[in-house]
């Protein structure tokens, strides 16, 4: 009772956990991860992180390894109507690099039916229950796609293979990135198509794809308008699908000149959505978007009406467990 108590007045905040299966090639006599129910997680730390032992983490859904694409989906779906009801909905990937943000927002690199990830249930969802109220609202559905690195914003849907950054100031009131293209579509293929040419643009200005994808953040923006066709109300309702730059901490003495900078930026746009996510949830009147070029750009859909999903990933791997440790602590001071 008291914990359906905190949930309310922590609204539109939800955090769930996932744990990546081991992938084949990696010994897994060892599992950094104990008992796995509903909603809490238990870690097994080894001395070397503070006092051996176990820690227990409480989230609003916990998915274990064995997880599929379609369970995990079935919680987000009901964040997917939402936004064709008119709100803001914010869904993002966290977690360490290897943890499987991309794999739960796209899918692995051989797409099926079976494992696509969220951002195309989410959008067939989206033209599905859109054809189901045709009768009763007309909707018009278009999306962009960008990416934040170093705290500058890029368009992801240029055709013409520019390297086009746009200077922040000309992102104005969240609604979109005015010059990034906003391209409509009506189909689920029109989607896949798009989004293959964003994973094209993305790998393009880099010099190994996992290596610039880990280290930006990449955001998938889905605008939806439609009209009451009962009485010509418009509704706006808008959707960031966001796998967000690996969080690992980088130690500071080992890196120097770009991938310096890049650590920086990451550590301070991953602390500024921190940050708003915490004092969302708190109710604190004042919410510091502006401390980062990524919290900016989803003010919009962060606090207000807006709904928020956060997907924390974390690693089996015993060698992972700093990195697991320091995620869910993250995620904890969320939720
Ligand atoms: P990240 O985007 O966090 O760096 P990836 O999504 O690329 O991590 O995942 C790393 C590897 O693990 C990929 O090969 C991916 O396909 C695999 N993987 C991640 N999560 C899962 C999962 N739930 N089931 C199966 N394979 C997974
Ligand atoms: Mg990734």
């Amino acid at each position: 009772k008291l914990y359906n108590q905190v949930q309310d007045l922590k609204g539109n905040i939800r955090v769930y956990c996932r744990v990546r299966p081991f992938l084949s090639g990696q010994p897994n006599r060892t599992c950094a991860v104990g008992d796995i129910d509903e909603r809490t997680i238990t870690i097994l730390t080894p001395s070397k992180y503070g006092k051996e032992g176990k820690k227990l983490f409480t989230f609003n859904k916990v998915f274990g390894p064995a997880s599929s694409q379609e369970e995990v989906f079935a919680d987000t779906q009901p964040l997917i109507r939402s936004v064709l009801d008119g709100y803001n909905v914010c869904i993002f990937a966290y977690g360490q690099t290897g943890s499987g943000k991309t794999h739960t927002m796209t899918g692995p690199a051989e797409l099926t039916k079976e494992s696509v990830g969220v951002n195309y249930r989410a959008l067939s969802d989206l033209f599905l229950i859109s054809e189901q109220r045709k009768n009763t609202f007309s909707y018009d559905i278009s999306v962009q796609m960008m990416e934040i690195y170093n705290e500058q914003v890029r368009d992801l849907l240029v055709t013409d293979g520019s390297n086009k950054r746009y200077p922040f100031d000309i992102i104005l009131n969240g609604f979109n990135v005015p010059n990034a293209n906003l391209v409509p579509v009506t189909s689920t293929s029109d989607v896949i198509y798009l989004m293959n040419l964003g994973h094209k643009n993305r790998a393009a200005s880099s010099t190994s794809m996992n290596d610039r994808s880990s280290r930006s953040h990449s955001c998938l923006t889905v605008h939806v308008q439609g009209k009451d066709l009962t009485c010509g109300t418009v509704l706006h309702g808008c959707m960031h699908l966001v796998d967000l730059a690996g969080s690992e901490r980088v130690d500071k003495s080992e890196v120097v000149g770009d991938r310096l900078k890049e650590a920086q930026h990451i550590n301070k746009s991953l602390s500024a959505l921190g940050d708003v996510i915490f004092s969302l949830a708190q109710k604190h009147p004042h919410v510091p978007y502006r401390n980062s070029k990524l919290t900016q750009l989803l003010q919009d859909s962060l606090g207000g009406q807006a709904k928020t999903l956060m997907f924390v990933h974390i690693s089996p791997q015993p060698d992972a467990v700093g990195e697991t440790i320091s995620t869910l602590k993250f995620a904890e001071r969320v939720s």
